[in-house]
């Protein structure tokens, strides 16, 4: 009797184990995902190609017998079997993703087809990380998800804009068509350890920019506004998604709706830093949305999802792990004209 109710949990803990692949999983929030899912005892194996990241963020999972690491392009077929998918995998700072905008939106597209032919094969869940920036530079303040955007379909931005977008269209119709499980998260600006120090988004620059004692590159007139998640609030509203009933499809956006203008970051940064530098202003980049801020609503009524770290708190530990690296371990994006 002990024997088979032994047996019997033991089939059940299998079957709560999944075989789960995370693309750009060497990224920021990729190697965080799969950091956890490791942790909870899933298989999972990490594709990237390394373009915006580097071995050093998984290499802590190397090791590990539920760990797998495999470097492919997205924009490539790839045969796994797998029960989930999160499909992470893209350019996400304006600099990295204007480096090769054909290709970035060819990874957002070809990659998408690509995942999500693989999870119509093998019947499996595949979660989009999609972004605010599918918003444009908004109208409507904060961003509901019933809000269409007001994107500029031609500008500098709109490989990485448009590319999701797309991206969002392939995974309704591959669900409407092949009935495919998808989720689509719209992310807005998260920062946190493992942030590539030169990927030019505003708290890697900034943080970088003080502790090296150089000035704060404000651009604009500093007044545009973001509002900031901190990663570990990200990561569990995307678990989240990803596990939650059938029919909760998406999108749900997933942002923390404390809103600051780029001039306070600025202010917090040099403050919590205690760095002796100036502020100093650049031209603004074309497109550059004005302000951005979540509505996340929805988020708390299908996921029962909030954020809970304050932008003072999580900067502290971003300061702090940029305090612990070496920075010249890091390098700029590999030129890529695939
Ligand atoms: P990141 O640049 O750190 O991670 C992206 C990862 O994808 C990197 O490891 C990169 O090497 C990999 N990659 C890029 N092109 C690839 C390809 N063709 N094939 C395989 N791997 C490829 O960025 P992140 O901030 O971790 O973003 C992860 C995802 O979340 C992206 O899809 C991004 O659009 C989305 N997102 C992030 C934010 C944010 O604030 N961090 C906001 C909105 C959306
Ligand atoms: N920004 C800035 N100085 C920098 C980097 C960025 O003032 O050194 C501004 C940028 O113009 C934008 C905001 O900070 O208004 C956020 O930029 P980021 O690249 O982080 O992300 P975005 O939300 O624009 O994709």
């Amino acid at each position: 009797m002990l024997a088979y109710a032994l047996s019997t949990l033991a089939v059940n803990l299998m079957a709560q184990i999944k075989r789960i692949v995370v693309t750009g999983g060497a990224g920021f929030l990729g190697s965080h995902i799969c950091e956890r899912l490791v942790g909870d005892g899933h298989d999972v194996i990490c594709l990237d190609n390394f373009f915006t990241s580097q071995k050093s963020n998984v290499q802590h999972l190397l090791g590990k017998p539920n760990f797998e690491l495999i470097r492919h392009d997205v924009t490539l077929p790839i045969f796994l079997e797998v029960d989930e998918v999160y499909h992470m995998a893209c350019p996400a700072a304006p600099g990295h993703y204007q480096f090769n905008p054909i290709k970035t939106t060819k990874t957002s597209v070809l990659g998408s087809i690509n995942m999500l032919g693989m999870a119509k094969r093998c019947g499996a869940r595949i979660l989009l990380a999609s972004t605010s920036e599918v918003y444009g530079d908004p109208e409507v303040h904060p961003q509901p998800e019933s809000y269409r955007g007001s994107v500029n379909p031609i500008g500098p931005r709109a490989c990485y804009d448009e590319g999701k977008r797309v991206a969002e269209t392939l995974f309704m119709d591959y669900n409407r068509m092949n009935k495919v499980e998808v989720k689509i998260v719209r992310i807005f600006n998260t920062y946190g350890p493992r942030m590539h120090p030169y990927d030019g988004r505003v708290v890697s620059n900034f943080i970088r920019q003080a502790l090296t004692g150089h000035d704060i590159t404000i651009f604009g007139d500093g007044q545009q506004t973001r509002s900031f998640c901190y990663r570990d609030d990200l990561v569990e509203g995307i678990i989240r998604l990803m596990n939650s009933p059938t029919d909760v499809i998406g999108p749900v956006n997933i942002g923390n709706p404390d809103e600051f203008t780029i001039r306070e970051l600025a202010e917090m940064v040099i403050e919590q830093t205690g760095a002796p530098v100036n502020l100093v202003q650049k031209p603004l980049p074309a497109d550059d949305p004005t302000r951005r801020q979540p509505d996340i609503t929805l988020a708390g009524k299908v996921l029962d999802w909030e954020p809970k770290v304050k932008l003072r708190e999580g900067l502290q530990q971003t300061i702090d792990w940029f305090k612990s690296v070496d920075l010249s371990h890091y390098r700029p994006p590999t030129p890529n004209f695939v």
